[in-house]
């Protein structure tokens, strides 16, 4: 069994980020990234393919150049966690030992959960934006179609990047509007939840766009299945007498399907009551295991699920980590920070920035965001800064505007 200083599950946005900001910290730390993908993604990047601004091809990296070259990458998954013998098992069949472990493996998007989904996606007018090879589905059909009726979906949460759902929608109805097809074209947002968006102060902003393109809001509409063929969603829709099976007749349909914890921290022992990994919301060290620290859409901590609150969170397990390894007091603190740029129009955004219960914590100029209101300089920042910042910063371990 090789034994490192760190193991590191995930080679995503928080894996990546924090052992960048480790090695910057300690060169020499001996750090095991576990990791099987090939290709690093930039999912922040695919709302905007969906909406026919970036390629689908800038959003993606060779793992090979993000994992730092310090670093020593399994390209394997992590089978199972043993905290008490302090050791990871690959599906490879290796055993790695570690002094301290950060679990960040991201969250696991349940295609299976919706019924004759799977084999549509990508045909039938049926898409996402929550897979790299299908947000160029998206677009496609929001260019082919001139009259309608177009469905977007939400699951209940949490899902990563909360406001991707309708980001979609506007998008796709600003290029209605601009053609002169919005006025053919029945938009309906079929959100499983009862709110537009989870932080109410933003809410009229978002209200303003959907009564600006006509769109239809159905609340308590939950997809369970599709019917790509006869172009038919059914719904269970959530009453005060029980619930209901709704159909509704699509032309297209974005679709985004529920989300939940990988099985792993379960089976591990590390979950909390809902699955997810149960975290010091402060510290990000492990309740039970003071070893293990997690960051990203893994933990159960109650921050928006975004690569936003990973660039808080990096730096905050990094310095707690090492901290750890030097049996020094905890002090460095997360509180809860998540970003969600919010696309309501192709040139402007409404920067959603909060943290930990909703309280609003802006880390940009006003002139980017201006409280709740939609800015030019928000969408430059998202369409030209963002990309850059992601790789060129925040996955070599470079702290910004903090
Ligand atoms: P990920 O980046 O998903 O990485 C997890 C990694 O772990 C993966 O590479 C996976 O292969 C690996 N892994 C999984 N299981 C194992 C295992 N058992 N062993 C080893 N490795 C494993 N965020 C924003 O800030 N702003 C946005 O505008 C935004 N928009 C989004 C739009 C869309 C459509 C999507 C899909 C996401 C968006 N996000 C946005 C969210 C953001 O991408 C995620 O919050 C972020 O990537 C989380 O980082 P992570 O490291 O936790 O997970």
């Amino acid at each position: 069994t090789a034994t490192y200083d760190v193991v590191i599950i995930g080679g995503g946005a928080g894996g990546i980020s924090v052992a960048a900001s480790l090695l910057n910290r300690q060169s020499d730390l001996t750090i095991a990234i576990i990791e099987p993908a090939e290709d690093h993604f930039y999912q922040p990047g695919w709302t905007m393919v969906g909406g026919g601004i970036f390629t689908q091809e800038s959003t993606r990296k060779p793992m090979a150049d993000v994992v730092p070259k310090k670093a020593t990458w399994h390209q394997t998954t992590a089978k199972s966690i043993n905290p008490d013998t302090e050791s990871v098992v690959l599906t490879s069949g290796q055993t790695l030992g570690y002094r301290r472990l950060i679990v960040a493996p991201g969250l696991v998007v349940d295609w299976s959960a919706i019924s004759g989904l799977e084999e549509t996606l990508g045909h039938n007018g049926v898409t996402s934006n929550y897979r790299y090879d299908l947000a160029p589905y998206t677009w496609s059909l929001v260019k082919s179609l001139t009259q309608g009726k177009a469905l977007f979906t939400q699951p209940p949460m949490p899902i990563k990047c909360a406001g991707a759902p309708q980001k979609a929608m506007y998008l796709a109805c600003d290029h209605w509007r601009k053609q002169g097809n919005l006025g053919q074209i029945e938009t309906t947002f079929c959100n499983a939840g009862e709110v537009l968006f989870g932080v109410k102060d933003y809410v009229p902003a978002l209200q303003k766009y959907i009564e600006h393109y006509g769109i239809e809001t159905a609340y308590k509409n939950r997809l369970t299945a599709v019917d790509g063929a006869a172009k038919v969603a059914q719904f269970e829709v959530a009453g005060e007498n029980g619930s209901q099976t709704v159909e509704r007749p699509f032309d297209m349909l974005h679709v985004v399907p529920p989300q939940k914890a990988p099985v792993l921290i379960a089976e591990s022992g590390l979950a909390n009551s809902g699955g997810w990994l149960d975290l010091n919301a402060s510290t990000l060290q492990h309740e039970r295991y003071p070893n293990i620290f997690g960051l990203g859409d893994a933990s159960g901590t109650t921050n928006a699920k975004t690569a936003a609150a990973v660039r808080k969170q990096a730096p905050v397990v990094a310095q707690n980590v090492l901290a750890s390894l030097h049996e020094q007091p905890l002090s460095a603190a997360y509180y809860g920070y998540g970003s969600c740029p919010l696309t309501v129009e192709r040139g402007k955004i409404v920067l959603a920035e909060f943290g930990y219960n909703g309280q609003l914590q802006p880390t940009f100029p006003k002139w980017v965001n201006d409280g709740t209101h939609p800015t030019r300089a928000a969408w430059l920042l998202k369409a030209k800064a963002l990309p850059w910042i992601y790789w060129r910063l925040m996955l070599r371990g470079k702290e910004w505007l903090s």
